[in-house]
């Protein structure tokens, strides 16, 4: 099965196939591209051909080899990621059976959501109250075609239909409950039950969802729409509704219409806007973006046309600003099924034709409802829109709203340009989101950076006294590399080959570090992780001392403290050290001289008086005294840590 995998990496250049799904830049001898992964602003995303390694340096911090790559962007597991790059590379999998015997509890979710699929698909055609949902959709003005391609179904009003059948095929109840479909109370009954069913699907059509719309009930007692539960197949900040069935139009197009609803979605594509998608029972989140812009950068929001559409629009233009955004004209209609059933699919298509710049959406809104000849309604009108005038960077858009203002508005030009003046904009600074992937502990990113900083100079490792104080595998190639500074990739590569991926990375990471003062990094590099070592050493200790002190061993306890006062002395001259260099690097040597010079003075007059009364004192002090010192220091250190 390996023989494969290898053969597969060895055909392809992992520089192609990432290039297929975004746009990589040469840097040096490596490319570079802004992280698909996570938001940024810098291009921190980096792909090694020597390697045949990425990896992302900023914020996700995710990484690895081709297929890690296809599996994270298209949301696909490694044995689809195996199927499409062995596809690719023209390499036939002949063991593709012994793969599909390694099923995962994901695999096996995904089977059980595909059965359920089927079951609602049949209960729709067969069962007497599923064929009057059908009735009811193809009012609705859904096609029979339409109904089959987006799979809709019907779960029956029962408590357990579902679950019986799908016990029936073989599966148990917990992975029944774990997919979503059931509940547990003090029985376990069908979540889903008299709804017409909206399965939810991933990007290779595969049922990871549902959404029930309610059906034959009154929708009093019940909520409308039910959608599926977190699972470890359905995330709905996540989830984008049709994305499996627009994805290759929306890249073609260059364009993404996005819709609320499913219905909406699904008329959309029937009247030939195929291009569209809907988040399905959420608002928009970054996370819907970062996957709508790996296909295109332009977006049309066809949000509903009441104020909670207007609202919606409004927050999304407000996350979307790497987007190119447009919105549909309002209409009277409330939704886009609403305009298609009754206004006809060819007034959807002109409205989505007609999408007009942002601008034009918020100046709708200010008029909305409004009177433009009454003086306190033009006051409201100025109000909310001017902001948006200001912050245009276009002087010639400025004063095409100006204009457009004083036409609408009947107010003269000076007096909207006083108005505007007045408008203080706060520049708000986008902080780049954070993914919480996979966080490394602050010692690994420091272990890392040395390691990092070694390779790139190699001199360095004179700089670094004792390796013991780094962790495998850092410890073992450091020593490597203080044997043979000329040491090679290849031959580390030889040296360390269970590593092998680590190796790759540690070297992509020094390829791509950043050249500004490195040296004075590389110093405070190895002075934290001192620190940090101490640190963990206390903890380490703390835990020991409170054990002993469980059981009563009031001896060994005594002997922990005290190395726990070491501990934290050692610490302090540490720190001591550590401002004296600072403070070096800031103030001339002459100064510095006499300062030393002071010093030792200072030390060799008072400290013999001083010295001797001490040492008296401490004899004189009793061994409790101590162990109280002791305890107190390392109580002090506890609420420290504690706070
Ligand atoms: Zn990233």
């Amino acid at each position: 099965m390996n023989s494969e995998i290898e053969e597969i990496k060895s055909r392809l250049n992992i520089v192609d196939v990432i290039s297929n799904y975004i746009k990589l830049e040469k840097a040096g001898i490596n490319y570079r591209a802004r992280c698909p992964f996570h938001d940024e602003k810098s291009a921190s995303f980096f792909v090694s051909p020597s390697r045949q390694i990425w990896h992302c340096f900023g914020g996700c911090n995710e990484g690895g080899d081709v297929f890690k790559f296809v599996m994270k962007i298209e949301g696909i597991e490694f044995y689809d990621a195996l199927k499409l790059l062995a596809n690719r590379a023209g390499v036939e999998l002949k063991h593709s059976k012994e793969w599909k015997k390694e099923k995962n509890q994901r695999q096996i979710l995904l089977d059980l959501s595909e059965k359920a699929c089927l079951f609602f698909e049949y209960q729709l055609e067969k069962s007497k109250k599923g064929l009057e949902a059908k009735e009811y959709l193809l009012n609705r003005g859904l096609k029979k075609d339409t109904i089959k391609k987006w799979r809709i179904g019907y779960a029956p009003d029962t408590w357990q239909g579902l679950s019986d059948f799908l016990i029936s095929r073989g599966f148990n109840r917990e992975d029944i409950i774990k997919a979503g479909l059931a509940i547990q109370k003090d029985k376990m009954f069908d979540r889903f039950r008299g709804r017409i069913m909206f399965p939810i699907t991933g990007f290779n059509s595969e049922a990871i969802g549902f959404t029930g719309r309610i059906f034959g009930k009154d929708e009093k007692d019940e909520a409308k729409y039910l959608n599926s539960p977190a699972t470890i197949l359905y995330d709905k900040s996540k989830a984008i509704y049709g994305i499996d069935k627009a994805k290759v139009e929306i890249r073609r197009k260059d364009f993404c219409v996005l819709v609320e609803g499913n219905v909406d979605c699904i008329m959309s594509h029937q009247a030939g806007i195929d291009n569209c998608i809907a988040t399905s029972g959420t608002a928009l989140t970054n996370l819907h973006l970062n996957i709508i812009k790996r296909y295109s950068k332009k977006l049309v929001l066809a949000f509903d046309m009441d104020s909670a559409g207007n609202k919606a629009t409004e927050k999304a233009i407000e996350m979307a600003d790497e987007f190119e955004i447009k919105v549909v004209p309002r209409s009277q209609d409330k939704d886009p099924a609403d305009i298609i059933l009754k206004e006809g699919e060819e007034v959807w298509k002109k409205m989505i034709e007609k999408s007009k710049p942002i601008s034009d959406f918020f100046f709708e809104l200010a008029l909305f409802d409004r009177d433009t000849k009454v003086i306190e309604d033009k006051k409201k009108i100025l109000k909310e829109f001017l902001p948006r005038v200001k912050k245009m960077e276009n002087a010639i858009e400025q004063s095409y709203w100006i204009e457009k203002l004083v036409d609408t508005l009947k107010i003269k030009e000076d007096d909207i340009r006083k108005e505007l003046k007045k408008i203080n904009i706060q520049k708000q600074e986008i902080e780049e989101k954070e993914c919480f992937v996979d966080k490394k502990t602050r010692r690994q990113m420091i272990e890392e950076k040395i390691l990092a900083l070694v390779i790139k100079k190699r001199d360095r490792i004179n700089l670094l006294k004792d390796f013991t104080l780094f962790s495998s595998p850092f410890k073992e190639v450091l020593e490597k590399i203080k044997e043979n500074k000329e040491i090679t990739f290849e031959e580390l590569k030889e040296e360390f080959k269970d590593n092998f991926n680590f190796l790759s990375y540690i070297f992509l990471k020094s390829e791509v570090i950043e050249e500004t003062e490195e040296d004075e990094e590389f110093k405070m590099c190895v002075f934290e992780i001192e620190n940090l070592i101490i640190k963990e050493k206390q903890q380490n200790l703390h835990l020991e001392i409170r054990e002993l002190e469980k059981q009563g061993d009031s001896a060994k306890v005594k002997a922990l403290l005290e190395e726990f006062k070491n501990l934290i002395k050692y610490e302090e001259n540490n720190q001591k050290k550590a401002c004296f260099k600072k403070e070096t690097s800031k103030e001339g040597d002459k100064e510095e001289a006499s300062k030393e010079s002071d010093k030792e003075k200072e030390t060799s007059k008072e400290g013999d008086k001083e010295e001797a009364s001490k040492e008296s004192d401490k004899e004189k002090e009793t061994s409790k005294e101590g162990d109280e010192e002791n305890s107190k220091s390392y109580k002090a250190k506890e609420e420290e840590k504690e706070s």
